[in-house]
């Protein structure tokens, strides 16, 4: 999950990462107030999940308050990069004297922590990368000692900072550092780390991402999530606590466990190229207990899916044996009612496999059809998929 920079903000300061005072506002009169209170310069920025706000005119100083609402004005509902602003934080304007980078990240193709730094500040790193190379420093960080004074002094040294402000650019290093381990992040980016006039070390920008794997430790992070963002299947299966991922196929795919959902993903697949149809919709894992309600709100979400065209549901009976999951099935599209308008097509295997089908034949609902293998079923769900939307409709 990736933070707004106001939320990166009180990250740092909870870890005494020193950054400017601020204020969030969502109206400009709410930006002039906070303006008023900080007194003096401010700087409007656009609350957005991108970089480069700066570039676009999302980032302005304002000498009054009354400048401050007339920014805010401007730069709310402003698009940059395809994201609607809808928040500004004003924040105290510093006197830079000097702009640096700095980053703690999860390298995954080295398998390492990274620290990066840099004294080409406020440009955006890539550039900085491709054009000066030898101007950012990479150093990679043992998560077993992870940062402390002589491996934040390394750092600086390798960024060759100034000697003056060496010694308090490492221990921001210092407290970043605890910001990107206590918190789970996979990223920690400062960029402008900034040297005021008065000669301190002020993180004017921030920005975080946090390993969404680790959320359970860290049950106030729950709050950072933006609930406007993401894919609004994905939110809705996420609040119902499926495991669910979109995918830009026409075929739903239901089964219990993610290896097996994994592996109907790629039968799906091939059936789909097959049958000229796209492929998979959706990986939606069930989990082993597959009772009637999950079902249901698993159904509820790939149903409502409007790139659906059929559903694949797979499951091997375990502990959760078949009849269950059968029962479950059917038990779900009478929950749905109408809204279960798509061909279903069932392969069942595993523990009470016999009764299972049994209840599905008894039921006898015109939308499913049961396949006994696997690759059969895919097949099916493939051709239904791929057969245009009227004739889907006499089925
Ligand atoms: P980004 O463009 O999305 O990275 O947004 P930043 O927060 O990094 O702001 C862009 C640039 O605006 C920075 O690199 C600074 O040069 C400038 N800036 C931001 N805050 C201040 C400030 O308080 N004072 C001054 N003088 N410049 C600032
Ligand atoms: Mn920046």
């Amino acid at each position: 999950m990736d933070l707004f920079e106001h939320q990166a903000r009180e990250l740092f300061a909870r870890h005494s990462v020193p950054v400017p005072r601020g204020e969030v506002a969502v109206s400009p009169g709410q930006a002039r107030r906070a303006a008023a209170a900080i007194g003096g310069p401010v700087v409007v920025k656009a609350q957005v999940k991108t970089g480069g706000r700066g570039k676009a005119g999302g980032v302005k100083p304002a000498t009054t308050a009354d400048d401050a609402e007339q920014l805010a004005d401007d730069i709310l509902g402003m698009d940059i990069k395809g994201h609607t602003v809808h928040k500004v934080l004003v924040t105290e304007a510093s006197e830079i004297a000097e702009e640096y980078y700095v980053s703690f990240l999860l390298d995954r193709a080295e398998r390492t922590f990274l620290a990066m730094a840099s004294v080409e500040g406020g440009m955006e790193i890539e550039e900085v990368a491709a054009t000066k190379p030898g101007a950012l420093a990479k150093i990679p960080v043992d998560p077993r000692t992870g940062v402390g004074h002589a491996e934040a002094a390394e750092i600086v040294a390798a960024a060759r900072f100034p000697a003056e402000i060496a010694a308090q650019a490492a221990d921001v290093l210092v407290r970043l550092w605890a910001v990107f381990a206590t918190e789970d992040a996979t990223l920690v980016e400062v960029n402008p780390l900034a040297r005021t006039r008065d000669g301190r070390i002020v993180a004017l920008d921030g920005k975080i991402t946090l390993d969404d794997n680790a959320t359970f430790r860290h049950p106030g992070h729950a709050e950072l999530a933006d609930p406007a963002a993401g894919d609004p299947l994905e939110r809705q299966a996420r609040e119902k606590g499926l495991n669910y991922v979109k995918l830009d196929g026409d075929i739903g795919v239901i089964g219990n466990g993610a290896g097996l959902v994994m592996s109907t993903l790629d039968v799906v697949a091939a059936a789909a190229a097959e049958a000229g149809a796209i492929g998979p919709a959706d990986f939606l894992d069930i989990g082993g207990g597959a009772s009637a309600e999950v079902m249901a709100a698993g159904l509820g979400v790939i149903l409502g899916d409007p790139d659906v065209r059929s559903v694949f549901v797979n499951v091997f009976g375990g502990i959760t044996a078949c009849d269950a999951v059968a029962s479950g099935i059917v038990r779900a599209l009478e929950i749905l009612g109408g809204e279960a308008a798509k061909p279903l097509v069932v392969r069942l295997d595993g523990n009470n496999v016999a009764e299972g089908r049994r209840i599905l034949a008894a039921a006898a609902h015109p939308l499913i059809t049961v396949v006994g293998t696997m690759d059969n079923a895919a097949r099916e769900a493939a051709k239904l998929a791929a057969v245009p939307a009227a004739a889907n409709a006499e089925v």
